[in-house]
């Protein structure tokens, strides 16, 4: 059996190994319970905010890449909408309000990271600014500002992920083609959040 663990987390009877989908996976040894571990997954947002065409962008002040600089996020957490995440980390990350516009793209990863799960995906918006300056007073944060990209070039360590999507952001104005949250249709139950080609049009026209 894979890892250390031995008790099912959800009755703690002992666990097994069962073949499901074409492999073997850690599986309760009680059926009634049904526990089955199909692998470790994590959500993460960022947020691309656009001011006078510059970018909102913070230097992490804890490891891992203490130094270096990004666009603000984090992680979801399990109970938290997607749309209030990002919000969330650009707030406390950098003191600025913004809300989400559309979907700039989104990193899955797989193979695990430095102390982070197995597979990852890192989805990255495009925020409209509303207010705020930009402030290091997070504890995690040792500055943040708006740059330009040419600004950029002399600010050593801006992440690459964070300048492709600031490129991206920046080379698409107002309201694109490509996905963005739909708030008013498509369909609504508990805990789901739609995106869709042209989502924010509908919004816009409502
Ligand atoms: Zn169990």
């Amino acid at each position: 059996m894979p890892g250390p663990w031995r008790y099912c987390p959800v009755c703690s009877m002992p666990l097994t190994t069962k073949m499901e989908g074409g492999r073997d996976r850690v599986a309760c040894s009680d059926d009634s319970c049904g526990f089955m571990h199909f692998g470790n997954f994590s959500i993460g947002c960022a947020g691309v905010v656009i001011r006078d065409n510059k970018a909102l962008i913070i230097q992490r002040g804890i490891e891992p890449f203490r130094g270096s600089w990004q666009i603000p996020g984090g992680y979801a957490e399990a109970d938290e909408p997607i749309l209030e995440a990002v919000e969330r980390e650009v707030r406390e990350e950098s003191g600025v309000i913004a809300k989400v516009r559309d979907v700039v793209g989104f990193r899955h990863s797989v193979g695990g990271s430095i102390g982070g799960p197995a597979t990852n995906i890192y989805l990255v918006f495009r925020l409209d600014y509303v207010s705020g300056e930009p402030s290091d007073a997070d504890s995690e944060v040792m500055g943040a500002g708006f740059f330009s990209l040419e600004e950029m070039e002399d600010i050593p360590g801006v992440q690459g992920l964070s300048k492709w999507a600031i490129q991206k952001a920046l080379a698409v104005e107002e309201f694109g083609p490509g996905l963005a949250p739909d708030r008013l249709g498509g369909p609504v139950r508990p805990g789901f959040s739609v995106f869709g080609l042209g989502g924010n049009a509908f919004t816009e026209e409502a």
